[in-house]
């Protein structure tokens, strides 16, 4: 999509700091960090949110799942928290489906 923040990101048109890359998925460090470590893992591909995952995307989802526990396993978490925000009342900013992986901290249950 042409005017999508993360599309643009995933397409290295504006810089991030890239953990992982590969045909399907891209996965860089968050700006404004809400715990020690916190990553986002997004398709390469649009999708608009959770909601839009289908039949024909869903591998790309699938990758990101795959990416976000290789990522926590290399990086040696003590537990992480795996958030993807849905919509705007559930606090999505971003319309483009990515995955929050959150560590390095004490969670709270449930999530404000
Ligand atoms: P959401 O609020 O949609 O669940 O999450 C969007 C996330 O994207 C936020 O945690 C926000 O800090 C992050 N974000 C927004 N703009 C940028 C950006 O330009 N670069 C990076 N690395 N993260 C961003
Ligand atoms: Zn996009």
């Amino acid at each position: 999509m042409s005017d999508c923040l993360f599309c643009k990101i995933a397409s290295g048109e504006i810089p991030s700091e890239c953990l992982y890359e590969d045909e399907l998925v891209y996965a860089f460090k968050d700006i404004d960090p809400q715990a020690p470590v916190h990553f986002l893992v997004i398709p390469r591909s649009h999708i608009a949110s959770a909601a839009e995952i289908n039949a024909e995307n869903s591998a790309a989802a699938a990758r990101c799942l795959e990416v976000a526990a290789k990522l926590a396993g290399e990086m040696g978490l003590d537990g992480f928290r795996l958030v993807s925000n849905c919509g705007e009342r559930a606090g999505q900013s971003v319309n483009h489906l990515h995955f929050h992986v959150l560590s390095g901290r004490d969670m709270t249950w449930p999530p404000g």
